[in-house]
């Protein structure tokens, strides 16, 4: 780990992390947001369900950065986007506990782009 490297890119730019970031692309391939809602779309990024914390970071808690496969996510990139968008509005728990409820569909308000779908007009 590199001293001069931005707290807040850690521990996305470690060994450790791309290995478990492997790991959990193999299991969950597909984006867990999407699946929610019965699209199958494939996965792009993993992602803390739970932020990492401010103290987490700066004790470089691996408890936090490296979890269990269950508290990350794998997501497409909108879904990330959107994920992040909110995080930095300080919608977070609203807005992931929505994304990860399990069957619920995004709340609009956060500006997610759903995939295309198929709608028949006629
Ligand atoms: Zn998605």
């Amino acid at each position: 780990m590199d001293e001069g490297e931005p707290v807040s890119i850690w521990p996305y730019t470690t060994r450790r992390w791309e290995r478990v970031r492997q790991q959990k692309m193999m299991r969950d391939p597909l984006c867990e947001a999407c699946l929610t809602v019965g699209e199958i779309v494939p996965a792009e990024v993993v992602d803390h369900r739970k932020p990492i914390t401010k103290e987490g970071r700066e004790k470089r808690s691996a408890a936090e950065a490296f979890p269990p496969l269950d508290k990350l996510a794998s997501l497409c990139a909108s879904h990330h986007n959107a994920k992040t968008r909110a995080e930095q509005r300080g919608e977070d728990t609203g807005a992931k506990a929505a994304i990860f409820s399990g069957g619920q569909t995004i709340p609009t308000t956060i500006g997610t782009r759903m995939p295309p779908r198929i709608v028949d007009r006629s």
